[in-house]
């Protein structure tokens, strides 16, 4: 089993410490043996009412021969526990001829007998409970995705409701736009920190919280996710479907899978790690003697219990309109009828950038833009929006102008010449309004002046 070879002895115990777990044995745990012999992973399983320890060793070598057999057997003669005991080793590689003859002699599993998994029995385990071996690493295998598709609306109504919120465009102009998904894998971890701090005056401190930390399993660095996103993905009454049957490519223009980056107990770790952080504060209190102290306090990460690890990809969706010299993106995860937007060009200025702090956003016709307050005028021939982005301008009395092309400017300058003086003074309206402010104020000055009043 070549493509295991990436792994270190440490990450292979971790591994199967995972398999173990999901084979339904109980209480899986590692233990330090000494530091040259590696860990051993200590478990139990329950037979007719009876609980049985099981001690096994793992040997990520090509090759497994007699004598390691031969120490585990030890291993499990010596074992302290209050009923049966037996043993296992398990190795990528395969056992040898004499190592196979030694195990058969050695019994039943009711008095201390051996099993034995080889590389090729662990793929078979392993792609049965849903673990996959890959590139030299056994990943997190799921094969669910949370629905990538409003139940009722169509794929692309998520778009077209975003689109339909755009002053002056028109819905039925909306091209189909091309929209592609990309299955994002997140492991969902349900925790719980339950952790009493005492010093010689008692208790100072305590912690008993539940949380749930959505983790971006994608790559080799676990990120967090928050807000939205985690809401979305952590909800636990959010639709499922199979990933394999969901017909995903016949929906979608493209459909991109990424994979989990790393094993479950990684996963399972990391979320232990953060917890303990989160959860440290320091505390003061006043001892017996009356001096004040400070107390740090960390949870250990045996305060730290992990209900349950529930891994599914997200779909983002994302989506590209083509609207005149223009292109728009607009992405979301979903997860049935429920969504995360992530962006929506639909609402940022292509002139400023202005993203979704102008109250309205118009579009131009002229250009395909979209725009905010700002970049937006009035057409002055047809009387529409168009950007300044891309409008022809020139100053009619005194005023600038803006027209969809040179050629509705030529319209406009025969209008304008053939305009009587009052209609041309209406061009500039702040002019007209401030001639007739000058022409009364000189009124008043010739009345002053000629002491009527
Ligand atoms: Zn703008
Ligand atoms: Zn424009």
């Amino acid at each position: 089993m070549a493509i295991l070879d990436d792994l270190s002895g440490y990450e292979f115990e971790d591994l199967m410490e995972d398999v173990f777990r999901h084979l339904g044995y109980e209480n899986v745990q590692q233990s330090r043996r000494t530091a040259d012999e590696g860990r051993d992973i200590l478990m139990e399983e329950v037979v007719d009412g009876n609980r049985r320890a099981v001690v096994v060793e793992c040997k990520h070598t090509e090759t497994v021969s007699r004598p390691v057999i031969q120490k585990l057997h030890s291993a499990v003669e010596t074992y302290e526990y209050d009923g049966p005991v037996r043993g296992l080793v398990v190795t990528t590689g395969r056992f040898t001829a004499p190592a196979r003859e030694y195990t058969r002699n050695l019994g039943s599993s009711r008095d201390g007998g051996v099993e034995l998994l080889d590389g090729t029995d662990l793929r078979e385990i392993s792609e049965e409970i849903g673990m996959d071996l890959y590139n030299g690493r056994i990943e997190i295998l799921c094969d669910e995705v949370l629905r990538p598709t409003h139940p009722t609306a169509g794929r692309d109504a998520p778009v077209f409701e975003a689109a339909r919120e755009i002053d002056n465009l028109e819905p039925a102009t909306i091209p189909t736009p091309e929209t592609t998904v990309s299955l994002e894998p997140m492991v969902t971890v349900h925790t719980r920190t339950n952790a009493t701090f005492e010093t010689s005056v008692g208790v100072v401190h305590q912690v008993d919280e539940s949380n749930d930390l959505v983790i971006r399993a994608e790559g080799d660095t676990p990120q967090i996710e928050t807000g939205d996103v985690k809401d979305l993905v952590a909800n636990p009454s959010a639709p499922r479907i199979d990933l394999e049957n969901c017909g995903l490519r016949d929906t979608f223009d493209g459909v991109e899978h990424a994979r989990f980056g790393r094993t479950e107990t990684t996963y399972k770790q990391w979320a232990i790690d953060r917890l303990q952080q989160v959860h440290t504060t320091t505390v003061q209190y006043t001892g017996d003697n009356n001096v004040d102290y400070e107390k740090t306090c960390t949870p250990r990460s045996s305060d730290v219990s992990i209900w349950s690890i529930d891994p599914v990809y997200a779909p983002h969706v994302q989506s590209r309109v083509s609207l005149g010299e223009y292109d728009y993106r607009y992405a979301y995860y979903a997860a049935g009828p429920s969504r995360a937007t992530t962006t929506n060009e639909f609402r940022q200025c292509v002139h400023c950038g202005t993203d979704g702090a102008s109250e309205s956003y118009i579009y131009c016709r002229n250009c395909g833009s979209i725009n905010c307050d700002e970049h937006v005028r009035t057409e002055r021939l047809v009387d529409e929006p168009v950007c300044t982005g891309c409008a022809v301008t020139e100053r009619f009395a005194f005023d600038t102008k803006y027209f969809y092309d040179r050629e509705n400017l030529e319209a406009f300058r025969e209008e304008y010449a053939n305009m009587p003086i009052h209609e041309k003074a209406k061009e500039n309206v702040t002019l007209a309004a401030g001639t007739v402010l000058c022409v009364l104020f000189v009124a008043f000055l010739v009345v002053l002046s000629l002491g009527l009043v």
